[in-house]
């Protein structure tokens, strides 16, 4: 049995569980046994992980873009605490909730005005497949099963489902390994970097040879807006997002936004499209929606696509998770989203870019360094070769920070409420790793 006394545990109690962690215990993208021992984490408060030997770790990567308000946050327990001593859960099948209604109406209010419909999934790659599949429903129903491909460009991550993986980048997503199980999509290459850019008419016109070359084969665009995060920290001007819709709108194919990382303002604005004005006919959300506390993301559309799919021959959207709009998540989603409107998000993302900007700028200077980019309350440094990640992740506890690199990428992606001084810490922790390659 696990025994926790106050944010400690003994020596000897810490290497048991990790002993038993690493012969037994799969971890995200890792081997079996795991090639290194993880870090045991006893609680987290506010933008703090407690390891068992007691010290603090800030996290930089508010656990994989979710968790923007910190953890143990008093009015998201309270949101999970009300609804426990209501309902844990009930089947969505036939039956409805008052927190799930509550949730759909708070996103059809915050997403871009033609999104009207809500589904709510498990988790953002569930979200994505819902997505996909709405898209291809939506032709069936028209009688055109003939539009079953879809078009997407290179760097992009959708999620680690089979359908997703389809869509993400061949490279990175490991395509090779799946190739023969696999839909084959249509890949433009990824949009030139860099938000300020100036639109690369040549990219412009090769998206277009695209599009034209495929269209009566292609059901919808999917993308990540503006940045494209874990298949490269990639950041794209806003052109390219627009070229994307009006192709679409040529075509007359959906255009499918994945927010899952950028929305919520993580990116300075509160979706990504908002930076291009650009509106979707699918959208999904998730990783903060729930601020890091429970598993649940939603894929929206327009009600031209959810009438063209209840007219058709299934008449029906075919998914339901058994767990879909999970009372307990639903109500800390809810509280998440109305803490976050609360607060002056746009005022804290921008402070945490400053600093982020201040801080991370002259690691560009570093023989290691290929790149340094700051979008929002996004910070990355591009190292020239694949980073050793136990070394990197040594170096930044050193200085009381967590982060996860992956292949060249050293990144942040810091909880909101970060002060200007534990931002700081941060890019320190970051800058010292970026030293040492
Ligand atoms: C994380 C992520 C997903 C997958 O979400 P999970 O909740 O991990 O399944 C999909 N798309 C994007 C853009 C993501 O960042």
């Amino acid at each position: 049995m696990i025994e926790l006394r106050l944010g400690r545990m003994s020596p000897h109690e810490t290497e048991r569980l990790l002993a038993y962690d690493r012969e037994h215990v799969w971890h995200p993208y890792a081997p079996m046994p795991a090639a290194y021992p993880a870090e045991l984490v006893v609680s987290a408060s506010g933008v703090r992980l407690t390891l068992a030997d007691g010290s603090e770790l800030i996290d930089g990567m508010a656990s994989w873009w979710s968790a923007v308000h910190g953890y143990n946050h008093p009015k998201l327990n309270a949101a999970v605490t009300t609804q426990l001593g209501k309902m844990s859960h009930v089947m969505f099948g036939g039956l409805t909730h008052p927190t799930a209604i509550g949730l759909a109406e708070r996103l059809v209010d915050l997403t871009p005005a033609p999104l009207t419909k809500v589904f709510f999934a498990d988790s953002g790659s569930v979200a994505v497949e819902v997505a996909i599949k709405m898209a291809l429903q939506y032709w069936r129903s028209q009688g055109r099963s003939g539009r079953h491909r879809l078009l997407t460009v290179r760097g992009g991550y959708h999620g680690d489902t089979f359908g997703d993986m389809a869509v993400c980048d061949p490279v990175n997503g490991m395509h090779h390994l799946f190739a023969d199980v696999m839909p084959q999509h249509v890949f433009a290459p990824p949009p030139p970097l860099g938000y300020v850019a100036e639109a690369d008419e040549t990219y412009l016109d090769e998206l277009r040879a695209l599009a034209a070359a495929h269209a009566d084969e292609l059901a919808a665009i999917i993308v990540e807006p503006i940045v494209q995060g874990a298949g490269g920290m990639r950041f794209y001007a806003p052109e390219y997002l627009q070229a994307l819709r009006d192709l679409a709108d040529e075509h007359g194919l959906l255009l499918i936004l994945d927010e899952i990382a950028t929305g919520f303002g993580r990116t300075g604005e509160l979706w990504g499209c908002d930076h291009a004005e650009v509106t979707p006919d699918i959208m999904c959300v998730g990783k903060a929606m729930t601020g890091g506390y429970m598993t649940m993301a939603a894929t929206l559309c327009t009600d031209r696509v959810a009438e063209g799919i209840s007219r058709g021959e299934a008449g029906v959207l075919m998914h339901g998770p058994t767990y879909m709009a999970n009372p307990l998540a639903a109500a800390v989603a809810s509280a998440s989203i109305d803490l976050l409107l609360s607060r002056d998000w746009r005022d804290e993302v921008d402070t945490i870019e400053a600093v982020l900007t201040a801080g991370l700028e002259g690691a560009r200077d570093l023989p290691g360094v290929a790149d340094v980019r700051v979008l929002g309350a996004i910070g990355v440094v591009e190292a020239r070769e694949p980073v050793d990640v136990p070394a990197v992740q040594k170096i930044a506890m050193d200085h009381g920070v967590w982060v996860r690199p992956f292949g060249k990428l050293i990144y942040t992606m810091p909880p909101y409420i970060c002060t200007e001084d534990e931002v700081g810490h941060i890019t320190d922790a970051i800058y010292a790793a970026a030293e040492s390659l």
